[in-house]
C-alpha cells in the first residue's frame, strides 16, 4: 500500500492489472481505465505548504475510495499527485459516467487548512478495451495517459475519452 493515502501502490496496481487484464481476455469483457491527476498541485505545494498538499492527496484518495466499487475496482496511487482506476467488466460509456461522477466529487471537495478552504479539481483519461481489440496492456495505459494530457491541455476540471486509434489500437 502507498502509505500517504493508503490506496494500492504502483507496484500492486501492476500486478492486480495482469490479472485482470488476463481474465477479461479470456471472458470477453471489457476492461476501463482511469488516470486521474490533481489539478494544479504544484501550485497547491506552493501557496499551502507540502503538508496541505498530503493533505489533499488524503481527500482525493478518499473519495476515490468511495466512489468505486470495492471489490472490483482497483484504485491505486500511481505517482505523485496522480491516480489510477480499473474498472474490469466495464465499458466506455460506463467508464465516462464513472469519470464525469469522480471530478464532480472532487470538485465538491475542499480541505480546509488553518482556516482557508483549498479548492480542489482534477483531470481524467479514460481508456477501454474490449477483447477483439487485441491491444497492448501498456498500451491502453498509454491511452489513457493521452486522454489525460488532452484533459489538462484543454483546461482541466474535466475527463476526456482517448482516441483508441490514435494510440494504436483498434
Ligand atoms: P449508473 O450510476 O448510471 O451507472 C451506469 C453504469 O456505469 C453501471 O451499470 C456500471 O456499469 C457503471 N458504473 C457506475 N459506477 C461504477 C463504478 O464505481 N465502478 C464500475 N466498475 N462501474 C460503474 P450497472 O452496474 O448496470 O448499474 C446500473 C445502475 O444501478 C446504476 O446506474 C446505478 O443507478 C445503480 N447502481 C448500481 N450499483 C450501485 C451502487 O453501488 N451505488 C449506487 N448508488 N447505485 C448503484
Ligand atoms: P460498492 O459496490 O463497493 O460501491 C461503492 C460506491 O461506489 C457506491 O456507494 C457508489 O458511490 C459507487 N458506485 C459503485 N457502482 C456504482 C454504480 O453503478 N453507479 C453509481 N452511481 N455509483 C456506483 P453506495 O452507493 O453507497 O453503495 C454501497 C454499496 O451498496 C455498494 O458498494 C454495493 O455493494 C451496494 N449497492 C448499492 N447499490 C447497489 C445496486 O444497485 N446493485 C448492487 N449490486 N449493489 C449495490
Amino acid at each position: 500500500t502507498d502509505r500517504l493515502t493508503g490506496l494500492s501502490n504502483r507496484m500492486h496496481f501492476d500486478e492486480r492489472f495482469e490479472e485482470e487484464w488476463k481474465r477479461c481476455q479470456r471472458s470477453q469483457l471489457a476492461l476501463s481505465i482511469l488516470m486521474i491527476d490533481l489539478d494544479h498541485f504544484k501550485q497547491i505545494n506552493d501557496t499551502y505548504g507540502h503538508v496541505a498538499g498530503d493533505e489533499c492527496l488524503r481527500k482525493v484518495a478518499a473519495v476515490l475510495k468511495t466512489e468505486v466499487r470495492r471489490v472490483t475496482d482497483v484504485v491505486a496511487r500511481y505517482g505523485g499527485e496522480e491516480f489510477v482506476a480499473m474498472l474490469p467488466d466495464t465499458s466506455y460509456d460506463s467508464a465516462a459516467r464513472v469519470a464525469q461522477s469522480l471530478v464532480q466529487r472532487i470538485g465538491q471537495t475542499s480541505p480546509t487548512w488553518h482556516g482557508q478552504k483549498i479548492p480542489l479539481s482534477c483531470s481524467i483519461g479514460v481508456a477501454c478495451v474490449v477483447p477483439e481489440m487485441n491491444m497492448d496492456k501498456q498500451a491502453l495505459l498509454m491511452a489513457a495517459d493521452s486522454g489525460l494530457y488532452e484533459a489538462k491541455k484543454s483546461g482541466r476540471n474535466r475527463y476526456i475519452l482517448a482516441n483508441l486509434a490514435q494510440a494504436g489500437g483498434a
